[in-house]
């Protein structure tokens, strides 16, 4: 088990905790049915911060599993108040991006919540039986019929690949941040009060730093001059992380004789989520706390990497926007 474990992500720690992870590598390993799930909210292009998703999802496709991707659009639509035509539309730019950033397709699902069968939203329905507004409150606080719809959604969302007619994946596994804990907590809880109904088994869960924003805040897409987007032009990236907050010191001269502090650089950060192999990380944060390495320096270096990975996805993306069939990929809502 630790040799499906080698991926940087769990030795950098940035996948640092888990629910039931190990049964579900165990449920791998015998060769049994498992899968991957995770949801993402239309609202606009992906960032990077997605992206380390989409580099997750890469990694369980690798060691054998299949992926499910939900496309939350009856949320965005529901509670975000979201434009219905704009969401589908994201909803599709997001599914190209994910395949251009190296998704296997044969190997991946996606789906709108609202383009799913009827037996989906049974589920929705038999699960508001056994949850209380108690329970709700606890995890969404004030709560509004859109909510409680949209929690009893993405509780369908995470069980519903466990039925026979979504392909009977007993274990379920969902890669997330450690602010979505509540909903899994929620979602493990519904499994438990449907075991002998409809068989049901609690889904395992994965726990990831969120990568920050370029000024050390959440990196949103609500927030953009901090984030980058994998749409993002050169010349933004070049000006973003020229601006991005580092752990430098004040002047040269106090880095030279201080070191830098790689541990509160959001430049270190990017390179530990995305750009450096073990060797060059171990390498980088020696030279930067040695005050060998300058931040004008460190960031110009970054800049070529990062640009060099976004130009590349987004040639990747420019054929797969030419050349793929979306409708063989994904059913569209018909309104
Ligand atoms: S030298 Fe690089 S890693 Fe060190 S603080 Fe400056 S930008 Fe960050």
């Amino acid at each position: 088990r630790r040799e499906l474990l080698k991926h940087h992500f769990f030795t950098r720690r940035i996948i640092f905790g888990h629910r039931d992870f190990d049964k579900w590598l165990e449920a791998l390993g015998k060769g049994e049915k498992v899968i991957v799930l995770t949801g993402f909210m239309p609202s606009g292009t992906p960032h990077l911060g997605t992206a380390m998703v989409f580099e997750e999802l890469k990694y369980f496709q690798s060691i054998g599993a299949y992926v499910k991707i939900v496309i939350a659009d009856a949320e965005a639509y529901a509670v975000r108040r979201e434009d219905r035509d704009l969401t589908i539309r994201f909803g599709l730019e997001f599914i190209k991006h994910a395949l251009a950033w190296g998704l296997n397709p044969e190997k991946a699902e996606f789906y709108f919540q609202t383009a799913m069968s009827e037996a989906y939203y049974r589920l929705i329905q038999m699960f508001s039986r056994k949850i209380t507004m108690a329970e709700m409150e606890a995890i969404y606080g004030d709560l509004s019929p859109a909510k409680v719809v949209s929690a009893l959604t993405q509780v369908a969302d995470i069980l519903h690949p466990e039925l026979e007619e979504f392909g009977g994946f007993k274990h379920v596994l969902v890669p997330v941040g450690v602010d979505q804990d509540p909903h899994l907590r929620l979602a493990r809880d519904v499994a438990d009060r449907f075991e002998g109904e409809l068989g049901l088994t609690r889904p395992s869960s994965t726990y990831h730093k969120l990568l920050r924003g370029l000024d050390g805040n959440k990196m949103s897409k609500s927030r953009p001059d901090f984030a980058i987007f994998l749409d993002e032009s050169e010349e933004a990236i070049r000006k973003k992380i020229a601006m991005a907050l580092t752990g430098g010191r004040a002047t040269a001269e106090e880095q030279r004789k201080l070191g830098g502090e790689p541990w509160k650089c959001m430049v270190f950060e990017l390179y530990t989520y995305f750009l450096l192999n073990d060797k060059e990380l171990n390498e980088l944060r020696e030279e930067c706390v040695k005050g060998r390495i300058l931040c004008g320096e460190c960031k110009r270096i970054a800049i070529e990497k990062l640009v060099e990975r976004i130009r590349e996805h987004r040639k990747r993306y420019m054929e797969i926007n030419e050349n793929l069939a979306i409708d063989r990929i994904v059913k569209k809502p018909s309104f």
